[in-house]
């Protein structure tokens, strides 16, 4: 089933992504990196990013992050239930 903005269940989080203003990927100070060894495809990543940078293409797919958008708050790190997302220092 393929995911978009709105089959996003209630939560804190903006309706509307950045990228119909802005590509704020160069804001970001740490980049997540999803561990695919880790990764259960749960997608609570997806559900908690606030800037909806975590894309989802189907139940069977990782979730990948769009690093165009991606301002690197962590929030997906820190509730990801397998610690599969590293928060890595930007170079
Ligand atoms: S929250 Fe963690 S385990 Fe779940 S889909 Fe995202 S990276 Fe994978
Ligand atoms: S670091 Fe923040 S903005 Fe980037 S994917 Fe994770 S939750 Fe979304």
């Amino acid at each position: 089933m393929p995911y978009d903005h709105e089959s996003i269940p209630p939560t804190p989080i903006t309706s509307v992504p950045s990228d119909q203003f802005l590509k704020t990927g160069s804001w970001r100070t740490f980049r997540p990196v999803i561990d695919r060894d880790k990764c259960i495809k749960c997608f609570i990543c997806w559900k908690f990013c606030p800037d909806v940078s975590v894309r989802v293409k189907d139940e069977d797919s990782y979730p990948e992050i769009d690093y165009e958008f991606c301002k690197g708050c962590g929030i997906c790190a820190r509730e990801c239930p397998k610690d599969a997302i590293d928060m890595v220092l930007e170079v």
